[in-house]
């Protein structure tokens, strides 16, 4: 069933124009041209009360790098909708829960998500009083919160019902059944002495549908046995 409102997602960050190529391609694209979804990109800049739009200041106690102030966030969050319940707050950090496929699907079913961009040696801690949620993409350090939001968003996105041309594109989809995805080969049957394996040629649904399952568990057997802790 298709969502008949829009899902709204609002991106904070100090460098807009990181957007505007991944807004403007594929899947992202014909997300918003089909009204299933819509960005706003928020320069951070434009809630700075200073005269060189500063948003950052040494950190207190001392210490390497510059921190973004709490100020210039708490007014770009207060700027929205005021009603809180509505939307969900997300700070990208690497110290936030790990990103995963479980959590895609829960904030598809939003409909308005903030999405906030860190840069330099991060925020202020007291803007966590509006954040809803932290998430990291993983266990390493990038330079800013851009990848990470532009990561979350194609995730979320294109897991909204509609969104991909064919509704079952997402659901055999590595993780969606807590595995990692079959093998794929398209044509030709034969390139370079490599064969493409017989039964996908078969015409036997029921065989390739088998075959496929056994594939992905033992894909996800030698790759990721820790996925397998949660398959019955
Ligand atoms: N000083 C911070 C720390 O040690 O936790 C790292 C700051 S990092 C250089 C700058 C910004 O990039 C962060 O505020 C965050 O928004 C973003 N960022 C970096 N790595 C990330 C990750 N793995 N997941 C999510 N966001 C990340």
């Amino acid at each position: 069933m298709l969502h008949v409102e829009t899902m709204r997602i609002d991106i904070i960050t100090l460098f807009p124009r990181m957007f505007e190529g991944f807004l403007g391609e594929s899947i992202l694209k014909r997300a918003q041209q089909k009204k299933l979804v819509t960005f706003s990109v928020i320069n951070l800049r434009d809630f700075s009360t200073d005269k060189h739009r500063k948003v950052d200041d040494r950190p207190f106690g001392g210490g390497p790098g510059m921190v973004i102030g709490v100020e210039p966030v708490c007014r770009a969050l207060e700027s929205m909708s005021r009603k809180k319940e509505k939307k969900r707050i997300i700070l990208l950090t690497p110290q936030g829960k790990k990103f995963d496929q479980p959590a895609a699907r829960r904030l598809a079913r939003q409909r308005h998500l903030v999405l906030l961009c860190g840069h330099y040696e991060g925020f202020d801690e007291r803007i966590k009083k509006w954040v809803d949620e932290e998430i990291s993409i993983g266990d390493f350090v990038l330079t800013g919160g851009e990848l990470p939001a532009m990561a979350v968003a194609d995730a979320v996105v294109r897991l909204i019902p509609g969104v991909l041309g064919d509704e079952n594109s997402a659901v055999a989809e590595s993780f969606d059944n807590g595995l990692l995805e079959y093998p794929q080969y398209t044509r030709p049957a034969g390139f370079r002495g490599m064969n493409v394996p017989k039964i996908l040629l078969s015409g036997n649904h029921k065989a390739v549908e088998e075959w496929r399952k056994q594939q992905a568990l033992a894909r996800t057997k030698k790759r990721r046995p820790d996925l397998l802790k949660g398959v019955s």
